[in-house]
């Protein structure tokens, strides 16, 4: 395992501190909540189900911190890769960091680098999606809902067990912590517990729509950009489209995110549905 770079993982923009402060604080009030409020209701300390439940928050826990790790981590430029002098057809000139930037790749003016196939610049990582990291990406919001949704699970049975009945001013408080705290419904569960347990509904269903939208993307072979922009000459049907991105040894990721799957491609030459691969030589 490769050694830790803090400095790569502070945000540049002060805009997206923000949001990458929201989610990791939001992920330690979660622990915490779950292991001092919600755990202590369900399971005998040491017991069996409770060492069951704590490895598998352990596992959803490591796998996302790691995915976000190396999502911002990892090199998005085309590295050690000598990049032609020479201005190639789909190939566009980068003033700012002077290199011929090949087809897919652009320039974000918040990382300040040249990003080889670039999806978008992600806000809660404070970092850009591309080539490289596309695979941690998509891994680290798909442990994300995972994880809310082992979060919400064990909140449900938490709130069952302390009310004895699913009523509707515990489905109104659990969704809406407001308006039950402001009926007086949150007798029972205090107005802090649900406003834990519906963050963690809302962050469900963020992040099945933000994999829904990705996914729907990288299976028709497009970038955010290209899908606003209408561009669809790099599908190569729906089989190779998820290698393109996850690697020859996919169904191996979910395991760990240092679990190493070679990428087909370089990000550099891309195989377009009218024409064979580049063949670019470089001067
Ligand atoms: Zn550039
Ligand atoms: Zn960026």
């Amino acid at each position: 395992m490769a050694m830790i770079k803090w400095d790569v993982l502070i945000p540049k923009k002060t805009g997206d501190k923000i949001p990458v402060a929201f989610v990791l604080l939001e992920l330690i009030i979660e622990i915490f909540f779950e292991l001092y409020v919600v755990f202590p209701t369900l399971f005998e300390p040491f017991s069996q189900s409770y060492n069951i439940h704590l490895s598998i928050g352990l596992f959803l826990f490591f796998n996302f911190i790691g995915n976000f790790y190396l999502s911002i981590a990892t090199d998005l430029t085309s590295g050690p890769n000598i990049l032609p002098s020479v201005l190639k057809p789909d190939w566009t000139y980068c003033p700012t960091c002077m290199i011929n930037s090949p087809p897919r790749a652009s320039h974000c003016f918040i990382c300040n680098i040249c990003v080889l196939k670039r999806d978008h610049h992600c806000l809660y990582t404070g970092k850009c999606v591309g080539h490289n990291n596309q695979r941690y990406f998509m891994m680290m919001l798909v442990y994300f809902a995972l994880g809310a949704l082992y979060a919400n699970y064990l909140n449900i049975e938490f709130t069952y067990e302390m009310l004895n009945s699913l009523n509707w001013r515990v489905v109104v408080t659990f969704f809406a912590p407001v308006i039950g705290w402001i009926f007086g419904f949150t007798q029972s569960l205090s107005f802090l517990t649900c406003l834990q347990c519906s963050t963690c509904v809302i962050c469900l269903m963020l992040s099945l729509g933000m994999i829904y939208y990705h996914l729907a993307l990288i299976l028709r072979g497009q970038t955010t950009r290209e899908w606003r922009k209408g561009i669809r000459r790099y599908n190569r049907g729906w089989c190779q489209n998820l290698l393109d991105v996850f690697g020859t040894r996919w169904y191996l990721i979910w395991l760990w995110p240092w679990i190493s799957s070679p990428l087909p491609g370089d990000g550099i030459h891309f195989v377009k549905r009218d024409k064979n691969l580049e063949n670019v030589k470089d001067i």
